[in-house]
């Protein structure tokens, strides 16, 4: 068989770029996808390709948009012929109380951290079920498994994906595609970044307070989790070592949810 084809959504910035590497590395094609400065997203997308010897397009598609979604698709099959490999990973996170938690951000977290890998899912079952061969791999959380407080959307939405992870995998099982959702603890991307700032004020606490008490108070090992851990994990789940992993939440959080 020739070079797999990856979709890594979200892919510009965090995890999703470190996990498009990964796949690069490991020999695949990859569509980038998610926002950014344009000359940054073509610098990565052209180095990437050139380091990797794999072909590489940028797809701008809002996750949130369906017609946007297909569209994504589309351009997938006119440069690479589909799709072997999706990563739903693009997500976005909002931190505040439920009685003042943002209609419109609810919506926008269920719309991009749950239902985009719907629409990614249904989309790339016909071919991965014709090839006899595919792998989705859903960027969860250890909130997928644990709660924590004025988190409601982000927390629903990623218990909600463990759902659909595990349903999703039960209908590809006879035809050689795997599902399975990572869970990560916290990793120290700009989306966390930003989290620290916004816990910071729904707590009343400083920065380095949340760093030490909030976020790492729950991870076991005192430490985030990198980037490249994920990507690891990633370049296994589409090996064949992993042919029976299969519906399954996998937990890379220093020991979070195991208290
Ligand atoms: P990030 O903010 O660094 O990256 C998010 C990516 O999603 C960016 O590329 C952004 O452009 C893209 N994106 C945002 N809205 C989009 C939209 N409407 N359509 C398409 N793309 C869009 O975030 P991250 O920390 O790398 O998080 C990636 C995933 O990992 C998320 O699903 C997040 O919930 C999950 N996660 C992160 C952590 C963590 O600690 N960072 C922990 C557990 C799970």
């Amino acid at each position: 068989m020739g070079k797999r084809t990856a979709i890594v959504t979200g892919s510009t910035s965090g995890i999703g770029k470190g996990v498009a590497e990964g796949l690069a590395a490991a020999g695949c094609n990859i569509v980038l996808n998610g926002f950014g400065d344009a000359k940054q997203i073509e610098t990565q997308r052209a180095q990437l390709e050139k380091a990797h010897d794999v072909g590489v397009i940028y797809s701008g598609a809002d996750l949130t948009d369906v017609a946007a979604i297909e569209g994504l698709f589309e351009e997938t099959a006119k440069a690479f012929g589909g799709a072997d490999i999706i990563v739903n990973n693009a997500g976005v996170q909002h931190v505040s109380p439920v009685e003042d938690f943002p209609v419109a951000k609810w919506d926008l977290i269920i719309a991009l951290n749950l239902s985009a890998a719907f629409h990614t899912i249904r989309l790339a079952f016909p071919q991965m079920k014709k090839n006899g061969w595919g792998r989705v791999i859903n960027i969860a959380s250890a909130h997928a498994l644990v709660a924590s407080p004025f988190k409601s959307a982000y927390v629903a939405a990623k218990h909600g994906i463990l759902g659909l992870t595990k349903t999703t995998a039960l209908e590809g099982a006879q035809h050689g595609i795997r599902v399975n959702a990572i869970c990560p603890g916290y990793v120290h991307t700009p989306l966390v970044d930003g989290q620290i700032d916004d816990t910071a004020k729904a707590r009343g606490i400083s920065r380095e307070e949340v760093i030490n008490n909030v976020l790492l108070a729950a991870q076991p090992t005192k430490e985030f989790v990198k980037v490249e851990d994920i990507a690891g994990l990633v370049t296994f789940l589409i090996s064949d070592a992993a042919n029976q992993v299969n519906g399954a939440a996998l937990s890379i959080d220093g020991g979070w949810v195991a208290q």
